[in-house]
């Protein structure tokens, strides 16, 4: 064969490779899509990290059928809708993996106190006082639209009327974990922790297998709002159920000194000592792990949920996360609720993510941008056991994706997408939101929900929350 054909076949068949490299045997007719969505910068997120120019994603029935050049999907497939890429970055939508979303309603309720008291003089008598199953929906609709409104596809939730919650997530399209909330006290949903048992058990019977986007699984809260009898059987229940569960651990060195004073040993220790991490688990902040539980951590694959904003504002500390990367812990980025945030973004979630380890440990390198945008979508739906389906723009994967415009002067230059697309990008740049293939934003307008009847209705309780606080 002639050396220089042989060359260039060679290289046709590379180059065909890579385009489809995260795809399927390509078809060899045109084939008729439900939606192809293009872009300057493809950001796949895949295992090779590839960035793809002038990419673009066919969809099907909520499922990414093909990734590649944009002029070879084109001549492959005939999308029923088009979403051109011209000054649009392409990436996975961001994962928020721990939030209380119906929360939104209590921002800025009470600022600077730290957790304890906060939680307690606060955060627990407001939600006695002000949740009911309408106060959830509205709060978690209003969360919803900000989480759309700033490239949110995925969020993982703790709070009070999961019911409640999961319907809201189902008619605004997005894909969720919902936890329902166990807890040893009087909540608004529930009068103790046999009781929030009884109704986590029936919540997760009727709404497990029922939604693609919707998992149901139980929110323990923590281990001083449960002893350990009522947290094993949370274990031993979300077992029964074959689900996981979520909780706050670690947060905060009262957490840990109450672990100490009631049980004689530190926080993580205690729940492995009751064999409560034998199953998957998804543990938010992550503050206090000693060396040993970062060990134990690993062992036990727990999914660890690094919540930047919420630790800075409660003042709980910083989370060893790089020492916690170098034992190969799963980690994701979670904005926690609004009342300690306070708001759900999670690009500057992602910033702070990043900046608050380099000063910690002294060293920019230790955290750079691109394992940032990685915890933030494909590691992150690790650490929340999803990474089968989502978290990168790969051939099979449901399709949760999201346009960002670069039409914003501080686009001008740009050196570096990713670099970016952690230090520079904000909500407002985002245009769409693709969630299981289905359009939730487009040109920046959210198409799910009834944003003026909602302004109204949140405005109503509100009111209603602000003039109760004042009497
Ligand atoms: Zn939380």
């Amino acid at each position: 064969m002639n050396m220089r054909f042989f060359l260039i076949t060679t290289k046709i068949f590379l180059l065909s490779t890579f385009c489809f490299a995260d795809s399927e045997a390509a078809p060899n007719k045109i084939q008729k899509i439900d939606l192809l969505i293009e872009g300057d910068h493809l950001v796949t997120m895949g295992k090779s990290r590839g960035i793809i120019q002038k990419g673009a994603v066919a969809i099907h029935q909520g499922v990414i059928v093909a990734v590649g050049k944009a002029k070879n999907i084109r001549e492959l497939y005939e999308p029923e809708i088009l979403l051109k890429g011209e000054n649009r970055i392409v990436m996975p939508g961001l994962i928020n993996g721990h939030s209380h979303a119906a929360m939104t309603l209590f921002r800025g309720i009470a600022d600077d106190y730290p957790l304890f008291e906060w939680l307690n003089n606060y955060i627990f008598p407001a939600e006695v006082a002000f949740v009911d199953k309408e106060f959830v929906e509205l709060g978690t609709e209003l969360a919803c639209w900000e989480m759309i409104r700033g490239g949110t596809t995925t969020f993982v939730d703790m709070y009070y009327f999961p019911e409640a919650i999961s319907r809201v997530v189902d008619s605004c399209g997005l894909r969720a974990l919902v936890s329902a909330t166990v807890i040893d006290q009087a909540s608004p949903d529930a009068s103790d922790a046999q009781d929030s048992l009884l109704k986590g058990e029936a919540f997760i019977r009727k709404w497990k297998n029922k939604n693609q986007r919707i998992m149901p699984i139980l929110g323990p809260h923590s281990n001083y709002t449960l002893d350990l009898k009522q947290l094993k059987q949370t274990r031993h229940l979300a077992e029964k159920l074959g689900v996981g569960l979520s909780i706050h651990m670690a947060e905060s060195i009262f957490e840990n000194q109450h672990a100490k004073t009631k049980y004689d040993d530190t926080s993580v220790k205690v729940f492995e000592s009751i064999g409560f991490l034998k199953g998957p688990t998804i543990a938010a902040h992550m503050v206090w792990p000693s060396d040993e539980e970062i060990q134990i951590l690993k062992k036990r694959n727990v999914g660890v949920i690094y919540n930047p904003t919420s630790n800075m504002k409660t003042g709980a500390g910083i989370a060893p996360i790089i020492k916690m990367l170098k034992a190969g812990i799963h980690v994701g980025i979670g904005t926690d609720g609004a009342a300690s945030n306070n708001d759900l973004d999670m690009w500057e979630e992602m910033r702070l993510a990043a900046l608050l380890q380099k000063i910690e440990n002294m060293d920019p390198a230790v955290l750079p941008a691109r394992k940032v945008l990685a915890m933030a979508t494909i590691d992150g739906a690790t650490a929340i056991g999803l990474s089968e389906k989502i978290g990168s723009i790969e051939a099979g994967k449901r399709a949760d994706i999201i346009q960002i415009s670069t039409e914003d002067v501080h686009y001008i230059p740009t050196f570096d997408i990713v670099s970016h697309l952690v230090y520079v990008s904000d909500e407002q740049d985002v245009t769409t939101v693709v969630v299981d293939g289905k359009i939730l934003m487009k040109n920046g307008e959210i198409l799910t929900i009834e944003t003026k009847k909602l302004k109204e209705r949140a405005s109503t309780i509100a009111a209603k929350i602000k003039n109760k606080l004042r009497k």
